[in-house]
């Protein structure tokens, strides 16, 4: 679907996010194909790289296939492996989790705050205090036995998480950072942008993100040697200049000039999306305050959020009907809207995980929607969206 046909009319499908392409896309595209530079070496990768790692305050940038590629790849440099734990928040998107069982490491599911629903600092803290300390002093959690080594902190919905206190603990329990910014691009925690606190970062450019090269990712850091390693990784671990020589099981996992073109282009723009969307939220914040049983998404007075995805929590008893019916309602207006995941600790895929419960992420999984929000929205759009949340209101 191209944003032409569904961005303009107040009649037709409104979609929940659709990609924006209206800068250099296509100029940067016509360079590949007309020097042929098509693949996983070229101009515009290395420009891509230099771009996201300044946004993004670093040193480094490794361009890869997917945010869940540069997730798995950060791990793996971080030297995770069997027998490691990793410190997850329950509510994200399944690629987290599925990076870290990648490596053989068992993700912990932790719950998140109420009011920005990213890891809740206290929680983690409550987490590591009832771990061990063994001879080495590794930490040991005591139910399972295993090491934890890292947290990966995820800034949901283009909200930043509450790195400070993160930091903080990961310090005085020598753990390893790795935030997991695919939904963060952009946005800024204490006037610093996501992306640049952890000890390494990892984006998403897959469609659905707040700028996209079609499918990619990438890791971000200011360790040399974690840079170099993450190269030689995604590179197929290829040790020789010009033999094929290998030094250990490689990924090929290198992103293509033809999409790190689409990246550049669309890297140009990421500034005005980021104003379009805080625009978009405060619209909706303003349309929707007050209304009983719609509590519109909020942002902590230490974060600048992209709202990157327009979030509503629908409280069913006041509003009348729960989230799932409003989807269906919303649907049947061509508007689209999607639930947030299922937390990872109630996933099939994560059975053997068991762990705490989670119950602030259980009772955003029941009752927050998703509304349209691409950065192409009008307002008769929107208006749309807001009138529709209004008419279902009440009728049970
Ligand atoms: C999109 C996303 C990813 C994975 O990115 P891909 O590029 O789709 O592989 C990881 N984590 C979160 C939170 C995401 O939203």
């Amino acid at each position: 679907m191209s944003s032409e046909t569904s961005n303009q009319n107040s009649s037709g499908i409104i979609p929940l996010h659709v990609p924006e392409i209206g800068g250099n896309e296509w100029n940067y595209l016509k360079d590949c194909l007309d020097t042929a530079w098509v693949s996983s070496v070229g101009a515009y990768v290395d420009r891509f790289e230099t771009a996201v790692a300044r946004r993004a305050g670093r040193e480094y940038g490794i361009a890869t296939t997917t945010g869940t590629a540069a997730l798995h790849t950060a791990l793996m440099v971080a030297g995770i492996g069997e027998g490691d734990e990793v410190l997850v928040p329950a509510m994200t998107f399944i690629a987290s989790a599925n990076a870290v069982r990648y490596t053989r490491a068992r993700p912990v599911f932790l719950d998140v705050d109420p009011v920005t629903w990213q890891l809740d600092p206290e929680i983690l803290n409550g987490f590591l205090k009832s771990c061990a300390r063994d001879g080495s002093g590794a930490v040991i959690n005591k139910d399972t036995g295993g090491r934890v080594r890292a947290i990966m902190p995820v800034h949901i919905l283009g909200h930043p998480a509450d790195m400070d206190p993160i930091m903080e603990l990961a310090d005085s329990y020598d753990l390893i950072v790795i935030e997991d910014a695919a939904e963060g691009m952009g946005a800024l925690y204490r006037g610093n942008p996501v992306g640049s606190t952890g000890h390494m970062a990892c984006f998403s450019f897959n469609g659905n993100k707040i700028i996209t090269t079609g499918g990619g990712g990438m890791i971000v850091t200011d360790d040399q040697q974690w840079a170099e390693r993450a190269r030689h990784l995604t590179t197929q671990a290829k040790s020789h200049p010009t033999e094929y020589e290998h030094d250990e099981v490689g990924y090929n996992y290198r992103l293509t000039n033809l999409q790190a073109a689409l990246g550049c282009a669309q890297m140009e723009r990421l500034d005005d999306y980021v104003q379009r969307k805080r625009d978009i939220a405060c619209r909706y914040g303003e349309l929707l305050k007050g209304i009983p049983g719609i509590e519109p998404m909020e942002e902590a007075p230490w974060a600048t959020s992209t709202f990157w995805m327009y979030t509503v929590r629908i409280g069913a008893d006041e509003y009348g009907t729960d989230s799932r019916t409003l989807m269906k309602y919303l649907a049947a207006r061509e508007i689209m809207s999607r639930p947030l995941w299922k937390p990872m600790h109630l996933v099939k895929a994560n059975m053997l995980f068991l762990g705490e419960p989670c119950p602030v992420s259980e009772t955003l999984y029941r009752e927050c929607l998703s509304i349209p929000c691409s950065v192409g929205l009008t307002d008769d759009q929107q208006n749309r969206v807001v009138d529709a949340l209004l008419e279902r209101r009440g009728k049970r």
